[in-house]
Parts: structure tokens; sequence; C-alpha cells
């Protein structure tokens, strides 16, 4: 199938590679740019036009998807020299995929506004897996006329999809549910070594909280499927999880809101960081915790 609506992708790591393989795979012609020379080579192979920066694919492109590390970069591809809005048609759109602060997303797109165009936020979650396999849940902030026009290329992303609000709430949500992971993931970790600690057997353990009222994700598919069988390859590494608390941190403190125990557990990621362990899965946080206590929270089957 082909679309009319022509397609560019900024941002080909982890996640942008896979999501603008699927918009390829699907039929768009797709205009690309990356800082990295083998990621565009790499969708260059599978018929996508390379640009040299983000302006050029611009140029071409009815709808824009970017994928970045962080807003200070989301904002010098779209603000910078070189940047979408030099040469973004008016009409067209940008669906931000990145995570990044809410008021970011709400400045960005008052920037596109300004020159006719829209840009909206589309933060996922599901990890490098569900990017490759198009099963991501969007949490998107947009207009309903943007949310529309956004659906064809989101539908080849993602499995559900939410239109949270306006402009924004889509990193609102996301910033919110991400905290909310940090939070348990360290508190599970603290609280399974104590579990260690007190000679419980580790898989009984994982059982019986999962039925219980201490459960979460952190305990039902981190603990499960990352501590106890001492596997700590990503998954949502150290490093991801770090910047996320910070954007929930940020933004907190710009609404006066205060954060104690995100602002803890994002000291614990950054102990994390410290030993090394950025690109380990976030369930990697548990060491530290066993090192302190000498007990390890692994199968004994
Ligand atoms: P990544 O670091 O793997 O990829 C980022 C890509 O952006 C790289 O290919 C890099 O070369 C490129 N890039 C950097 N600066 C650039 C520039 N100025 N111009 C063009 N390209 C540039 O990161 P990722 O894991 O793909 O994450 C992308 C976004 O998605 C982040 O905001 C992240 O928080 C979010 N996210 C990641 C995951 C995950 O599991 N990896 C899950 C949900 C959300």
């Amino acid at each position: 199938m082909r679309y009319n609506m022509k397609a560019g992708f900024i941002g080909l790591g982890a996640m942008g590679r896979p999501m603008a393989k699927r918009l390829r795979a699907a039929g768009f012609d797709l205009a690309v740019f990356d800082l990295s020379a083998e990621a565009v080579a790499e969708m260059a192979a599978l018929g996508a036009v390379p640009k040299d920066n983000p302006s050029l694919v611009a140029e071409v492109s009815d709808v824009v998807c970017t994928s970045l590390p962080n807003s200070a970069i989301l904002r010098s591809v779209i603000l910078g020299e070189g940047g979408v809005l030099k040469s973004l048609r008016p009409g067209s759109l940008i669906i931000d995929l990145s995570s990044v602060e809410p008021q970011v997303s709400r400045q960005l797109a008052e920037a596109a506004r300004d020159k006719g165009s829209a840009m909206i936020d589309a933060p996922v979650s599901g990890g490098v897996s569900g990017a490759e396999s198009g099963a991501l849940t969007i949490m998107v902030g947009a207009s309903d006329d943007e949310f529309e026009k956004a659906r064809p290329v989101l539908n080849h992303l993602g499995q559900k999809i939410y239109h949270v609000g306006g402009v924004g709430s889509g990193q609102a949500i996301k910033l919110v549910n991400n905290l909310l992971l940090g939070v348990n993931m360290a508190a599970a970790s603290e609280a399974l070594t104590l579990g260690a600690k007190l000679g419980l057997n580790p898989d009984a353990m994982l059982d019986i909280i999962s039925q219980s009222s201490g459960s979460s994700y952190a305990v039902t598919a981190k603990a499960k499927n990352f501590i106890v069988k001492g596997n700590f390859a990503p998954g949502f590494a150290v490093d991801l999880q770090y910047k996320d608390l910070g954007l929930a941190i940020s933004t907190a403190q710009s609404l006066s809101v205060p954060l104690p125990i995100g602002t803890l557990a994002q000291q614990i990621f950054e102990i994390a960081k410290a030993r090394g362990q950025g690109r380990e899965d976030i369930s990697s946080v548990v060491k530290f915790y066993e090192e302190l206590a000498h007990t390890e929270v692994r199968s004994k089957s």
C-alpha cells in the first residue's frame, strides 16, 4: 500500500529505527536523518531517502516524526539552524515520540503553530520490542483534528493509542507513569533484599507478593524476569529511568509540587549510574541493596 502522506523520521536510535522501519514496511515514502551514518545507511537499504539535516527532511514531508534523546536535542532539531521549522510546509504535522518535559512540548507546538503547522507529543511505552512489533502504548497530546491526522502513522506503531488531551498532556501522563515505575522499582529492590536476608525463598516471596497488596509491575515483571534470574540486560535502561525521574522532578519544581520519594528514587538510580550500570536494566538497582545487606535475591531453582 502507498500513502498520499509523505513521512519523515528524525532520530533512528533504539526506538526510532524500528518505528521508522515499520512505517517504511507499511508503504510510506520516508525521508530520514540521524547523526549516526550507520543508522541512516540501514534505513536507506530499505528504501528510505537520507537527508543531510532536519530541515531537508521537513521540506519533503507532510508528517515528520522525531524520536530523540532529550529536550535540548529536540529543541535544536526543531528550532535550530537547519531545523525542522526552517522549511516545514504550512499544514504539516510534527509527531514527537520522544520523552521530554510537557512544557517543552507546549513551547515547540507554539513555535510550529506560528509557522502555520502543528506539533503534537506522542511519547511511547513498551520498549524496543514494542517498537519492533508495533505494540507500543502511545500517549498523545493534541487537538482532535491533529490526533485524527496523526492516526494513520500512529496505527502502525502502537496498539494502545490514547488521546489524553491537548498538547503536553501525553508527556504529562508519561512522566507520571515513569515516576511511579522508578519509585516502585527502588522500593521493590529494597523490600525484596530484606526478604532474602530474612531467609525467604525469592520465588515463593514473589509468588505471594504478586497475589498480595505489595504487588506492582516492578515485582511481577521486573523482579520475576530479571532480578531472580540475575539477568540485567535491558529491558528499560537505568540511564533512561534516571532521565525520566529528572523530567518529573524538574516539572514538579516548576509547579511547586514536592516529590520527596521521587527525588530519593532518583538518587538510587544515580548510585546505579555511578556504579557503571547506566546501560543495565532498571532492576539492577537491586545489586546495590544486595551488596549492603550481604545477600542476593536469586532463584533457588
Ligand atoms: P537512542 O539514544 O537509542 O536514540 C536516539 C537517536 O537520536 C540516536 O540514533 C542518535 O544518533 C540520534 N540523535 C541524537 N542527536 C541527534 C540530532 N541532533 N539529530 C538527529 N539525530 C540525533 O534513544 P532511544 O532509546 O531510541 O530513545 C528515544 C526516545 O524515546 C527518548 O526520549 C527515550 O526517553 C524515549 N523512550 C525510550 C524507550 C526505550 O526503551 N529505549 C522507551 C520509551 C521511550
